[in-house]
Formats: structure tokens, sequence, C-alpha cells
């Protein structure tokens, strides 16, 4: 099925460059970490390839590219939720409010479809 969800989206304008926007698009867990790392590299491409934080728990995917892993991304994002984001405090995780966060439907174990379901009724 595909999923569709309003995130925070880098949205490509040309040279390698991308600026920041939202979006309704169809989500899946290498999108979600490739747009993370945008966001967290003020939307340069460059600065996301580059960056030097190797012990981020992302760090492996944020290319958005590389084998599909399902498992491991999965797992990347749920610890980049506990640790990088709510220290530790999984209930924080699980009641999460950035519903636009691209990571957000993917940050427990199960796909979390709530808001998808919302839009659709909506
Ligand atoms: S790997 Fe982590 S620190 Fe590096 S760009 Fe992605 S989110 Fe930011
Ligand atoms: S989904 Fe929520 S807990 Fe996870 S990184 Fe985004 S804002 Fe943080």
């Amino acid at each position: 099925m595909k999923m569709e969800m309003e995130i925070l989206y880098a949205e490509k304008i040309g040279g390698g460059n991308y600026e920041k926007s939202t979006k309704i698009v169809h989500i899946n867990r290498r999108k979600s970490i490739r747009n993370k790392c945008l966001d967290c590299s003020d939307y340069s491409a460059k600065e996301v390839t580059n960056c030097k934080f190797t012990d981020c728990q992302i760090y492996d995917f944020r290319s958005g590219k590389g084998t599909q892993d399902p498992k491991a991304r999965s797992k990347a994002i749920r610890m980049y939720c506990l640790k990088e984001c709510m220290i530790d405090q999984s209930y924080e995780v699980k009641l999460c409010p950035s519903v636009d966060c691209p990571l957000y439907p993917f940050r427990h174990t199960k796909i979390d479809k709530t808001h998808l379901l919302q839009k659709m009724a909506a």
C-alpha cells in the first residue's frame, strides 16, 4: 500500500539544491531518512554528504540510496528518535506531536498510520 503523508519535504530547486516545503508525498523509510537529513543540514545535499556526525543513528542511510533493508532502516529511525531526539524516553517518542517530521510514521517498530488515516478521512 502506498502511504501518503504531509511532511517537511526537501523540494529540489536545481543545481543539487533543495528548499524546505510542506508537501503530501508518498513516504517510505528511505525517503523519510533522506528528508530528515536534509532538514538537519539546512537543505544542503552537500552538507548531508559531508556530515561529520558519524555516530548519528541514521548516518549510514543519509544518502537515500543503497540496498533495501527496511529492518535496518526501521531500527536506525527508532534509535534516532530515542537517542537524538527524545533522550531515551520511549513514551515521548510514542506521544511525539511532530506529525510532519519525515520520521514520524516509522518512529515505532510498527508503522504508525494514524496521520495517514486522518488524512484519508478528511
Ligand atoms: S546523519 Fe544525522 S547529523 Fe548527519 S545530516 Fe543526517 S540527521 Fe543530521
Ligand atoms: S518523529 Fe518525533 S521523535 Fe522522531 S525525530 Fe521526529 S520529532 Fe523526533
